[in-house]
């Protein structure tokens, strides 16, 4: 076993179908009196219904969140918002997206964060945030931006359609596979996320052909949180460091983007990482981590190729080329023409061999 320091991020989950009704004392353990209720416009109806919730602790609704990448425009709109009406505390409910505005909220006031997560991003699990400006993102790691509490509660992932689910979920997936062999894993580590994976595996195709049922919805939900854990908890390599690339450099969806480039990136380290790749097969129930991962996105009808999520195929060079810049760590040395391989066979959709 290799030595490890352990160090996981306290924080306060409440997981049960009907838990949203527990949010007016969620608030109100923070020392909370006027909560601003932050979501997409999507997502209002989730946002009104919490603002009725919470009655005379509620500082109203801000539905101005935009998809994606916290622009710092529309975060600098929302503190306004939260100032002018006296905000103490933010009640975000929504996928990463919400939660990461949130996120920038906290990071800027010091103010607590109640998230109440509906998609499987697993942003509400980690200190990390992202704050877009110019165009560029910029990333860091700080507990102020830790939500105090967490409320899942699986009724409000329910309308979550199946081809925004399935995405999703595989992004959960993707915090599970680098968990097992980050830099920084430990044995806890691990156990959260083959046990994640074990979860997310056999919820994800029958929540994409039943979203409405609510047991394999808990099951994806529970998967989703692990998964959250472990990428709060450890640190990521070439997977991660790719999508981030492909996102920022080329517009490309977030979800989706981890979900073509999980399998490439599996057997990009399948040697260097071989104890990993074993533990993922056993979690899959498969011979072939990677494979086993390429043939769930099928199952679950999501997206296998980059070319078909708006990745131009003239760009795959330079995102070669800006995935080696920066050194940073991964089983498997980065090498640029590997990189470029993996791009090119993940462009194609191309089964692992
Ligand atoms: P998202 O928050 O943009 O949501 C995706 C879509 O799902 C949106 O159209 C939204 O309206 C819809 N949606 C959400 N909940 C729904 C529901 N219950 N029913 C129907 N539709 C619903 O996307 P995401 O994939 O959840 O998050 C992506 C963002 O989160 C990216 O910016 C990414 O960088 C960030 N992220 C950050 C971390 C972190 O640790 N900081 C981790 C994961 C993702």
């Amino acid at each position: 076993m290799q030595p490890f320091v352990y160090e996981m991020p306290a924080h306060r989950v409440i997981f049960a179908p009907g838990s949203i009704a527990r949010l007016p004392e969620e608030v109100q353990r923070l020392g909370a009196t006027r909560a601003v209720v932050i979501a997409m416009p999507t997502e209002k109806r989730f946002a009104d219904e919490a603002h009725a919730r919470l009655g005379d602790m509620s500082a109203g609704v801000y539905a101005g969140v935009v998809a994606q990448h916290v622009p710092v425009e529309m975060l600098k709109d929302a503190r306004a918002h939260a100032e002018k009406v006296g905000a103490d505390c933010y009640v975000v409910i929504g996928g990463g997206s919400t939660v990461g505005v949130g996120k920038g909220l906290a990071l800027e006031t010091g103010l607590p964060i109640v998230a109440v997560p509906t998609t499987y991003a697993g942003s509400e699990m980690t200190p990390i945030y992202g704050i877009t400006e110019g165009g560029i993102k910029k990333t860091g790691r700080s507990h102020k931006v830790l939500p105090k509490s967490v409320i899942y509660d699986v009724n409000l992932t329910l309308s979550l359609p199946p081809h925004i689910s399935g995405p999703s979920g595989m992004n959960a997936m993707a915090h599970c596979v680098e968990g097992l062999y980050a830099q920084d894993t430990n044995p806890i580590v691990v156990l959260m996320a083959a046990e994640g994976m074990r979860a997310l595996a056999r919820a994800l195709p029958v929540v994409v052909r039943e979203p409405g049922d609510i047991e394999p919805r808990t099951d994806a939900q529970y998967g989703a949180w692990l998964a959250g854990l472990v990428l709060g908890s450890a640190g990521t390599a070439i997977h991660h460091k790719l999508c981030h690339t492909l996102g920022g450099s080329f517009n490309l969806p977030h979800a989706e983007t981890h979900t073509v480039i999980l399998p490439h990136a599996m057997v990009y380290n399948r040697d260097a990482a071989a104890d990993a790749m074993k533990i993922a097969a056993e979690a899959l129930g498969v011979k072939d981590a990677a494979q086993g991962v390429y043939d769930l996105i099928v199952r679950i009808g999501a997206p296998t190729a980059l070319k078909d999520i708006g990745m131009p195929a003239d760009g795959l060079d330079r995102a070669a080329e800006l995935a080696t810049q920066n050194p940073y760590w991964n089983p498997r040395p980065i090498e640029r023409a590997g990189l470029r391989e993996l791009l090119q066979n993940a462009y194609e959709g191309k089964r692992p061999s």
